[in-house]
């Protein structure tokens, strides 16, 4: 897919303020607060007509360039409930917690790991410079109830976290299909955490989505694919901004790391929020398939048809959040700039324009004249059947061009008398706000190469 156009920013470029993006997202059908009529529930959200297009599009080009492309990696779909089993083996009901502390003074809450440390060794609110109350621990892991009588139901959890399954099913899919090491399982989905300081809207919530590549290689190839695919994932993640300088690897320290990992990577996008981590590259070594041999009693070592060697395969893990890169897309693409004719300032969303939610908008220069809107309405109909196309004959066309520059939208056509004379049309290109006049009929053509990935 083309790269994004690079938008220097200097120290000064000022940082979108997360407000401005919920209520673009509120009024403009992106995302809604979760069952908001009851008064909404902290850390969950829903996502509208536009929202729920851009998220398809997040996804399915991630799914295009980590499945599709790739001849040795393959995808799964697993359960968001499994085998209560599955988390004692991951370490998630010993380990998955956040240590947690209140403020005597100001009642606000924080998590240890984001205190500043000299506010940690103080005992001192980074808010209002009170006491910090005893710490807290808590487990973040959902839990649920299988079957319905009462003293057999079976406890279980809500997903901590997607991965797990690819481990569940690793020897499943190498049975079935005829992947051989080094080769890739990729998912998408859901995952829950009780979250104790859920906010900053989609940054950190207790329902979220996760993309996850577990890559499985032989130990001896390690280093060279956990390489491989720190740098494919970084330049993935520039592909898709604006704001080139505002992307980099932070390295974990030795004491982030686990045990068994011999290096670790976030992938992090700084925002208003600061540095924060979009993705992570992990060094899992052979930790995960070889707790679930352990804990199963199944044996998922894995034999070399050449070599016949059998040996449990090391992972190389990339795991981003679908929800994290909705936002950070938006930060990133939200821009107001003045209006070169004086008057209210341009809002636009500088989305990639094969993931933006709506690809062309169709608008008939005045909508009181039948002929221009028969055409208008044919033209639509031809285009909605390869693309999101939304047809607009309301206010007068600069009105119209500014509601679907604040969506993203990057093409709008417009119909006027000229072409019922020559059957050309205008298409003005929202970044630049050039105009061209193309013919009806590379119409389709011409759209088709600037909003799909190649
Ligand atoms: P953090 O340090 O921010 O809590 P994490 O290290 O726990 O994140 P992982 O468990 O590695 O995150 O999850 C992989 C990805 O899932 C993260 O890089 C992030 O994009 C996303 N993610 C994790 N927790 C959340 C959440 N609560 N809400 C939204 N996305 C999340």
């Amino acid at each position: 897919m083309t790269q994004v156009e690079s938008k220097p920013t200097t120290n000064d470029t000022p940082f979108v303020p997360i407000e401005k993006i919920v209520a673009l997202c509120k009024r403009r059908g992106f995302v809604y607060p979760n069952s908001e009529i009851y008064g909404g529930v902290s850390g969950i959200y829903d996502f509208g007509p536009l929202g729920v297009e851009l998220r398809n599009n997040i996804r399915r080009y991630w799914w295009w360039s980590m499945v599709q492309l790739h001849d040795n990696i393959v995808g799964i779909e697993g359960a968001i409930i499994t085998h209560p089993r599955v988390w004692e083996a991951s370490g998630h009901v010993e380990n998955f917690v956040d240590r947690l502390v209140d403020c005597k003074n100001c009642k606000r809450r924080f998590r240890i790991d984001h205190l500043p440390e000299e506010n940690v060794i103080q005992n001192k609110c980074p808010e209002c410079g009170g006491e910090l109350m005893e710490p807290r621990t808590f487990n973040l892991l959902m839990e649920t109830y299988l079957g319905v009588v009462e003293g057999e139901r079976m406890q279980t959890y809500l997903r901590g976290e997607a991965c797990q399954n690819i481990y569940l099913d690793f020897d499943n899919v190498v049975k079935s299909s005829r992947v051989q090491i080094p080769f890739g399982i990729c998912q998408i989905g859901k995952a829950f955490r009780n979250e104790v300081t859920p906010g900053n809207f989609l940054f950190r919530q207790r329902e979220f989505e996760q993309w996850d590549l577990q890559f499985f290689v032989h130990p001896s190839e390690m280093l060279q694919w956990f390489d491989y695919w720190k740098e494919k994932r970084f330049e993935w993640y520039m592909g898709l901004i604006n704001h080139k300088d505002r992307l980099h690897f932070r390295e974990h320290g030795p004491d982030e790391l686990a045990h068994y990992a011999k290096q670790a990577f976030d992938i992090e996008y700084k925002t208003i929020l600061g540095w924060q981590e979009w993705e992570g590259i992990h060094w899992r070594q052979d930790w995960d398939l070889s707790r679930h041999s352990e804990y199963s009693g199944q044996d998922l070592s894995y034999t070399d048809q050449n070599t016949k060697e059998r040996y449990i395969p090391w992972i190389v893990e990339t795991s981003g959040g679908v929800d994290r890169t909705f936002l950070n897309l938006l930060l990133d693409a939200y821009e107001e700039e003045p209006d070169p004719t004086g008057k209210e300032p341009r809002t636009v969303l500088r989305l990639h324009p094969a993931l933006a939610p709506v690809k062309v908008a169709v608008l008939p220069l005045q909508k009181n004249k039948e002929e221009l809107v028969t055409t208008a309405r044919n033209i639509h109909k031809k285009l909605q059947r390869l693309m999101v196309s939304q047809y607009d004959d309301v206010a007068n066309i600069g009105r119209r061009y500014r509601r679907q520059d604040e969506i993203g939208t990057p093409y709008c056509v417009t119909i006027d008398f000229q072409t019922l004379e020559d059957r050309t049309v205008t298409v003005r290109e929202r970044d630049h706000m050039t105009q061209v006049r193309i013919n009806i009929d590379e119409l389709p053509a011409y759209l088709l190469e600037r909003v799909t990935w190649q």
